[in-house]
C-alpha cells in the first residue's frame, strides 16, 4: 500500500465539540491536509478523565467529512462498537495499548475499511507487524503501521520516537509507515522537529494532533499545534518530503 502521495492526518486528539470539530476540520483542509483524525471513543489511563463523545462524536466526524471531503480517521476501542465506527471511519484506527488485542484485530480484519494499528507501548517491530498479520488473515490487507513512540529508560519526554521503525518496516512490509510526531514529545515545541525528520527518514505520513484551542482541550493539549499554525507546518513538512524524495533518488543513480 505504499504511495506516491504522502498523508498528512491531521485533527484533534479528541472530538470534544461540534465547534471544536468544524473548526478544526476546515483550517487542516485549507492548510493541506489529506485526513482529518479525531478520537470519539478515548483510551484515557485515569478511567476519571474524559473518554469521549462515543457515538455523538462519530456523528460530528460525519458532518465534518460531508462538510471538508477530508475521509476520517478514527480510533475502535471494543469490539462491540465496530459497526459504528466502520460506518463513519475511513481509516479505522487501532491504538497502541490494543495493538495486541487480537480479537479487534481480527474484527477490523473483516471490515472492507483500511486499519491505521499504532505500535504498542513496548512492542517490537515483530510484534507489530504479526499484529498486523490478524487484520490480514481475515482477508483485510488496507493498513497502514504507524511509530508512536516507545517506553525506554529515557524520562525527559514521555516517549522515544523510534524512527529507524521506518526503513526497518519499510523493509519488513510492503506496508505504508506513517509516523506519529505528536505522542512521543508530548509537547507542541517538539512537534515540528520530530515530523521534519519523519518526513527525511522516509515515512509514507504523519498524524499529528491539532486543536483550535489547545489550552482548553479535554486530552493531550499540551502536544497539539494551534490549528492556526497548521498551514505553515505543513509546507515545512513539504518541503522536507520532496528533498527526502530528490536525496533518495539521487541515492539511487549514484549508485
Ligand atoms: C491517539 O492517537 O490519540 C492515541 C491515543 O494514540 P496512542 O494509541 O498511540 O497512544
Ligand atoms: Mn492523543
Amino acid at each position: 500500500m505504499r504511495s506516491e502521495t504522502f498523508h498528512l492526518i491531521a485533527g484533534p486528539c479528541a472530538v470534544e465539540s461540534r465547534e471544536q470539530l468544524l473548526d478544526t476540520a476546515d483550517l487542516v483542509a485549507a492548510g493541506g491536509a489529506t485526513m482529518l483524525r479525531g478520537g470519539a471513543y478515548k483510551p484515557r489511563t485515569s478511567p476519571y478523565s474524559f473518554q469521549g463523545l462515543g457515538q455523538a462524536g462519530l456523528e460530528i466526524l460525519a458532518e465534518a467529512r460531508e462538510r471538508t471531503g477530508l475521509p476520517i480517521v478514527t480510533e475502535l476501542l471494543d469490539v462491540r462498537n465496530v459497526e459504528a465506527v466502520a460506518e463513519v471511519a475511513d481509516v479505522i484506527q487501532i491504538g497502541a495499548r490494543n495493538m495486541q488485542n487480537y480479537p479487534l484485530l481480527s474484527e477490523v480484519g473483516r471490515t472492507d475499511r483500511k486499519v491505521l494499528l499504532k505500535r504498542g507501548l513496548s512492542a517490537t517491530l515483530e510484534e507489530l507487524v504479526m499484529a498486523s498479520e490478524y487484520i490480514r488473515k481475515e482477508g483485510n490487507e488496507r493498513i497502514m503501521l504507524c511509530e508512536r513512540g516507545i517506553r525506554t529508560h529515557e524520562t525527559a519526554y514521555r516517549f522515544t520516537l523510534d524512527l529507524l521503525a521506518v526503513p526497518a518496516l519499510q523493509e519488513m512490509t510492503e506496508l505504508a509507515v506513517i509516523v506519529d510526531p505528536s505522542h512521543a514529545p508530548g509537547r507542541s515545541d517538539w512537534v515540528l522537529p520530530m515530523s521534519l525528520a519523519a518526513a527525511a527518514a522516509g515515512a509514507d505520513g504523519l498524524i499529528v494532533e491539532v486543536h483550535n484551542d489547545p489550552g482548553e482541550a479535554l486530552c493531550d493539549g499540551a502536544q497539539a499545534l494551534e490549528v492556526e499554525q497548521f498551514a505553515d507546518y505543513a509546507e515545512r513538512v513539504q518541503r522536507v518530503v520532496e528533498a527526502s524524495h530528490l536525496a533518495s533518488e539521487s541515492c539511487v543513480s549514484l549508485s
